[in-house]
């Protein structure tokens, strides 16, 4: 952004200490984030109708006057604002916020108004209306010329100092009409030519006053693009550094571990795991630093990946870390390869958080005279009191369970260490564009052969016996199975006892013939670990748990999962927990339990069940999830950095990154490493 980033907003005419506090509040401090303050969406006075002729069932904009104001206590407290224009009057309805809506207006009041109209008792009204203090010479044009106008999003502080829309339109224009003229376009004239793009102030001008619709829309567009374009060259010059930067290791293909091991596999390797593992040999036979991202939905053999590195980087004799989420998964990734050690020749230590204080210093010691070749560990790994003796490759599975922080920790334990994280979270491209792209990516695409479409369902409550028979069924033909259910947000307390409730009643119930063990978060990881241990061994035939087993747990004879109140998790969540079965060669189930209430519908608890029965494809999974839930949520509590943008739409906009990341690269081509 050329326009001058620098300047506070309260440099500007008409703007008071006051004002500037009410804009600094919703993040506007600058003279630049003023006038990429976007609008809200427009007015077209083209399509304001009166109320006496507009149609009905439609979106229509109508200008109005407060005639009366009437707040309707009892059991369903409503707020109801007359509006005439000259020959009609409307009924306005509000139940959300009703007792304090008729602070916003006063009798007489000139409103725009959009809804849809509808009929009732023979009378026409709007719910909850979109309103925007106007005037008349605004609509007909006395203060702009254009049929458009603007609204803006005002806070309450924002309209208490003269900052409506109107007030902050005012200020738009006055602001435009001082920068526009000399303003110079950050992106290459070539490229605005090639793509029919508006110039940059074209763009600032008609975002606010277009004179259609569609012209507003264009000149969006071409200031998303703006963002897109930044940020792609923000993360092209990181890679460039990077690659210029730090010399890494350069390994040497392994002629003795690997192919020991490929021996010891009961299987081969997929074609894209052996593709995905090529891309990674040949980062790690180059001396820079490798920095790659392994996309694999759940269950593709990402695990056996990470190992196959790890020994490349233990045959040259350099130390290799896995670091994982969560203890349940260190355990069975340490059991996985710990199987394989022996045959090796190899040492493979696990680093817990709470071990006994004398077999944990024989762990720490072992870590720093470099005895331990293989590390596998939560973040116990980057504890400051853990110093490696030469650590040369840096995994981190599930990465999205870890900061940006927790990454960097683990590779600055190391001697530039090669890194490479796993994740099972599809990021759909459009954000691995922005987020990761200057991390190398490789996708397995690929499940192993022989693994069949989980069959999944979703059923009411009401429909509990007949699954519960269904279970008693499978396990009786020798499957295992789990149960899982939610932790509830507002309280651990719930989904714990729930859990531990129908733990009890299973046992002595229905599954009193099997089997049965409990899993939760509040286990002692001994705890955890022997009754997982036990699953595995087919010792217990069921698992009731919380979503401690979200992530990684790999029983392929467990294929019957059944999630009981499936609308409180995430779509990407019960993605993940249906991922636990369908492991094998055995048809596997997921029963989503779920109620239809109306809470559920306002959290489109629904819509992401219907998600995920219609899908097994975590990217398009992904997608949806993005689509419902909207980029800021997608991520949760922000650790995978993603930038916040004014103009652009991510979803909506997709095209445009990509269009953006070629531009970059067009103009900005990658150098070739070596
Ligand atoms: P994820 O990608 O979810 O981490 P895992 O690494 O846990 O997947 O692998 C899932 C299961 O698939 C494991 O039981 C693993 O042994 C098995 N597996 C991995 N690769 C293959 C293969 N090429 N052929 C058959 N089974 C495989
Ligand atoms: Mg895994």
């Amino acid at each position: 952004m050329l326009i001058p980033d620098e300047v506070l907003v309260h440099e500007v005419k008409g703007i008071g200490p006051k004002r500037a506090k009410a804009l600094a509040d919703v993040g506007i401090k600058t003279i630049s984030d003023m006038i990429y303050y976007r609008p809200r969406k427009y007015i077209d006075r083209s399509h304001v109708t009166s109320i006496a002729g507009c149609p009905i069932g439609e979106e229509v904009t109508l200008v109005v006057k407060v005639a009366e104001m009437q707040f309707v206590r009892g059991r369903k407290p409503r707020f109801i604002l007359s509006a005439v224009d000259d020959e009609a009057e409307l009924k306005c309805i509000w139940f959300t916020g009703a007792n304090y809506m008729q602070n916003n207006f006063n009798i007489g009041d000139e409103l725009a108004l959009s809804g849809v109209v509808e009929f009732f008792s023979g009378k026409k009204q709007m719910l909850h209306p979109e309103f925007e203090f106007t005037s008349s010479s605004d609509i007909n044009g006395s203060i702009h010329t254009g049929i458009i106008i603007p609204v803006y999003t005002s806070s309450g502080d924002m309209k208490e100092r003269g900052l409506r829309s109107r007030g902050y339109r005012r200020l738009v224009r006055q602001l435009l009409n001082e920068v526009l003229q000399d303003l110079e376009d950050p992106i290459p004239i070539s490229t605005i030519n090639k793509l029919n793009f508006f110039s940059l102030s074209e763009a600032l001008e008609k975002v606010h006053f277009p004179k259609t619709i569609a012209e507003a829309e264009e000149a969006r567009r071409r200031l998303a693009f703006d963002e897109f374009y930044e940020i792609q060259l923000c993360l092209a010059k990181r890679k460039k550094m990077r690659i210029n930067g730090k010399k890494g290791n350069a390994f040497k293909p392994s002629n003795k571990l690997l192919p020991m091991f490929y021996d010891l596999l009961p299987f081969t390797l997929t074609s894209s795991q052996k593709r995905v593992i090529s891309d990674i040999f040949k980062d790690m036979y180059d001396p820079v630093v490798m920095y790659r991202l392994i996309q694999g939905d759940v269950g593709s053999g990402k695990t056996l990946i990470g190992l196959c590195a790890m020994l490349t980087a233990v045959e040259q004799g350099f130390q290799a870390a896995l670091m994982v989420p969560t203890e349940i998964l260190a355990e069975q990734h340490f059991l996985t390869l710990n199987s394989f050690a022996e045959a090796l020749g190899i040492e493979v230590v696990l680093l817990k958080g709470n071990q006994r204080a004398s077999e944990r210093r024989k762990i720490v010691e072992s870590i720093a005279s470099g005895e331990a070749q293989i590390i596998i560990g939560t973040h116990a790994l980057i504890q400051k009191e853990i110093e490696y003796q030469k650590l040369g490759l840096v995994v981190v599975d599930e990465q999205h369970r870890f900061g940006v922080t927790q990454r960097s920790a683990l590779f600055k334990k190391g001697t530039n260490p090669d890194m490479l994280v796993m994740t099972a979270t599809p990021i759909p491209r459009s954000l691995a564009l922005t987020m990761y792209g200057d991390l190398d990516v490789s996708i397995v695409d690929e499940l192993p052969p022989g693994r069949q479409a989980i069959r999944t369902a979703r059923r009411k409550p009401d429909r509990r016996n007949a699954i519960f028979d269904f279970l008693v069924d499978q396990i009786r033909q020798g499957r295992q199975a789990y149960i899982v259910y939610p932790l509830v947000e507002e309280s651990e307390e719930l989904g714990f006892k729930s859990a531990v409730q129908a733990y009890e009643e299973l046992k002595t119930g229905i599954l009193s013939d099997f089997e049965l063990g409990l899993l939760h978060g509040r286990l002692a990881s001994d705890e955890k670990a022997s009754i997982m241990e036990a699953f595995k061994l087919n010792r217990l035939q069921c698992l009731v748990c919380t979503t401690v087993i979200e992530v990684g747990l790999d029983v392929p004879n467990a294929t019957v999962m059944i999630i009981e109140h499936a609308e409180r998790f995430g779509l990407a969540q019960l993605h993940q927990l249906r991922g636990r079965v369908g492991r094998g060669s055995e048809e596997s189930y997921c029963i989503l339990i779920s109620e239809e209430s109306e809470e559920n519908k306002a959290s489109k608890g629904g819509d992401r069940l219907d998600a995920l029965v219609a899908n097994q494809d975590g990217f398009a999974l992904a997608d949806r999830d993005l689509e419902l839930r909207g980029p800021g949520e997608f991520f949760g509590n922000r650790q995978a950095g993603m930038p916040e943008f004014k103009m652009a739409d991510i979803i909506r906009d997709a095209d445009l990154l990509e269009i953006a990341r070629r531009e970059v690269e067009f103009s900005f081509p990658e150098e070739k490493t070596k």
